[in-house]
C-alpha cells in the first residue's frame, strides 16, 4: 500500500478488525450491514497516518445521522475559536467566511452576526436542509475542485474557508485542496481544526479510528501535504475540544507571510513527542484496554448489574466493535439525538433510547462513548436526579468515576 499523500511505501501500524460505518444507525436489529476493515497505516517518509481501506463517500454521507450536538462545551469552543482568528485579523468584520462540511450551521451561526457573509457547504441532504432552514445559506455538495468552481461562480472568493473536523474525512486531500487554491486568493486563509495525532497516541484514543477518519494528521503530514499545493501553515493553535485537537492556519506561499512561532514553537513539541517508541506505546495501551474493559464489562454482566452506554457516536462504536460487546453485554444506549433514537448501533444491535428514557429506568453502569463530554454529561444525569447510576470511562486508561 502506498501513502495518499506523498505517494511512498507505508506499513501497519494497528489492525482492529472489522466494523460496519460508524454513523450508519439501523432501523432494526435484523437489517443486514457489511463490515469492512479498520487498518491504521504509517508513512516514514511523510509522517502520514492513514486508514488503510476508504468507503465511498457518498455511501457514507448522503444519509449522514451526525448532527452537532448543542452544548456548552462546543458553544465555548465556538467562543475560544472566533476571538482567536479575530485576535489574529484572521477574520474581520468585513470577512465572507465559507464553511467546509458545516453541517447543521452551528458554527457558522456563531460568527454570523460578527463578520460579512457566511455560506456552508455539506453533503448530507437532510442536514444542509435543517440548516437552510435555520438561515445560514448551505449548498448540498461535497468540497473538492468541480464544486468550488461552481461556489466562485455564485459567492464570489471567500477570505477564509474553514474545514473543521472534517478535512480527514476524504479519501483524496489533494482533490479538497485543489479547490481550495481555485477559491481563495493569494491573501485568503484556509482554517483546518481536525483531531491531532499527538493528542491520539499520547492519550490512547484508537476510538477515533473509524471509516469517516481517513486521514490523522500531525504538523509534519499537514506541512507534507500543503507543501505540494504551493501552500504552508502561518499560525497552529491548539484546542482540548474532542479529546484534544489542532487548528492549522495555512495560505499560499507569499514572501511576506510572517510565520506565527507557534508553528516552531509545537513542530518542537511534536518532533521530540512523536516518536517509534510513542506509537509503540499506544499500539499496546490499546490492546491492553480491549481486554480490560472486556473482563470489566463481562463481569459486570454476570454479575447482574446494568449497563447502558452513553452516546451513539461513532468513536462509541469502534469502541464496542473492537471489543465484541453487544446487547448481551450492554441494555441500551442513551443519546439525545432524537434522529438517533429507537434506532439500533451497527453491529452490537445496541438499541438507542433517549435521556428522559434512561431517566425512568436508570442502569447501574453507564460506560461513557461520548467521554469527551464527560464533565457535561455527569452533570446532566446528576442534575436530573439520578444519583446512583456509575460511570465507567474508558479512554485514556479504563476507571469508574
Ligand atoms: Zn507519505
Amino acid at each position: 500500500m502506498t501513502c495518499r499523500i506523498c505517494s511512498a511505501d507505508v506499513s501497519v501500524l494497528l489492525d482492529l478488525g472489522t466494523s460496519p460505518p460508524a454513523n450508519s444507525l439501523k432501523k432494526s436489529p435484523e437489517q443486514f450491514q457489511d463490515s469492512y476493515p479498520l487498518v491504521l497505516e504509517i508513512c516514514d517518509n511523510c509522517g502520514n497516518v492513514q486508514l488503510r481501506d476508504c468507503l465511498d463517500e457518498e455511501a457514507l454521507y448522503k444519509d449522514y445521522f451526525y448532527v452537532t450536538p448543542s452544548s456548552t462545551l462546543l458553544s465555548r469552543h465556538y467562543d475560544f475559536l472566533q476571538s482567536f482568528l479575530f485576535k489574529n485579523n484572521y477574520l474581520t468584520s468585513n470577512s465572507f467566511v465559507l464553511e467546509i462540511g458545516s453541517n447543521v450551521g452551528l458554527f457558522l451561526d456563531h460568527i454570523k452576526p460578527n463578520v460579512a457573509k457566511v455560506v456552508g457547504i455539506d453533503p448530507a441532504q437532510e442536514i444542509s436542509e435543517i440548516a437552510n432552514q435555520k438561515g445560514i445559506e448551505t449548498v448540498c455538495d461535497f468540497f473538492n475542485e468541480e464544486s468550488s468552481v461552481k461556489l466562485k461562480d455564485q459567492f464570489g472568493n471567500p477570505n477564509i474557508i474553514l474545514a473543521r473536523h472534517c478535512f480527514a474525512h476524504n479519501c483524496d486531500p489533494h482533490r479538497m485542496l485543489k479547490g481550495v487554491t481555485h477559491l481563495l486568493d493569494d491573501s485568503g486563509l484556509f482554517v483546518i481544526e481536525n483531531a491531532y495525532l499527538l493528542n491520539t497516541i499520547e492519550n490512547n484514543e484508537f476510538d477515533q479510528i473509524y471509516h469517516e477518519h481517513m486521514f490523522y494528521y500531525s504538523i509534519r503530514s499537514m506541512k507534507a501535504l500543503l507543501a505540494i499545493h504551493n501552500m504552508h501553515l502561518v499560525d497552529i493553535i491548539m484546542s482540548p475540544i474532542h479529546g484534544g485537537s489542532i487548528v492549522f492556519v495555512a495560505k499560499k506561499v507569499s514572501a511576506e507571510d510572517k510565520i506565527s512561532s507557534a508553528v516552531g514553537k509545537y513542530t518542537l513539541q511534536e518532533d521530540l513527542l512523536l516518536t517509534p517508541s510513542a506509537f509503540k506505546h499506544f499500539v499496546e495501551n490499546t490492546w491492553r484496554i480491549k481486554d480490560t474493559l472486556s473482563r470489566l464489562i463481562t463481569g459486570l454482566r454476570d454479575g447482574g448489574w446494568t449497563i447502558y452506554t452513553y452516546g451513539a457516536t461513532a468513536k462509541g462504536n469502534t469502541l464496542l466493535n473492537f471489543i465484541g460487546l453487544t446487547d448481551k453485554e450492554i441494555k441500551y444506549c442513551v443519546d439525545s439525538t432524537p434522529m438517533k433514537q429507537g434506532k439500533y448501533l451497527p453491529k452490537s444491535n445496541v438499541k438507542v433510547i433517549s435521556e428522559e428514557e434512561s431517566q425512568a429506568n436508570p442502569p447501574d453502569y453507564f460506560l461513557l462513548t461520548a467521554w469527551n463530554y464527560r464533565d457535561e454529561i455527569v452533570n446532566k444525569v446528576r442534575q436530573a436526579g439520578n444519583y446512583t447510576s456509575q460511570f465507567i470511562v474508558p479512554i485514556p486508561f479504563v476507571h469508574i468515576l
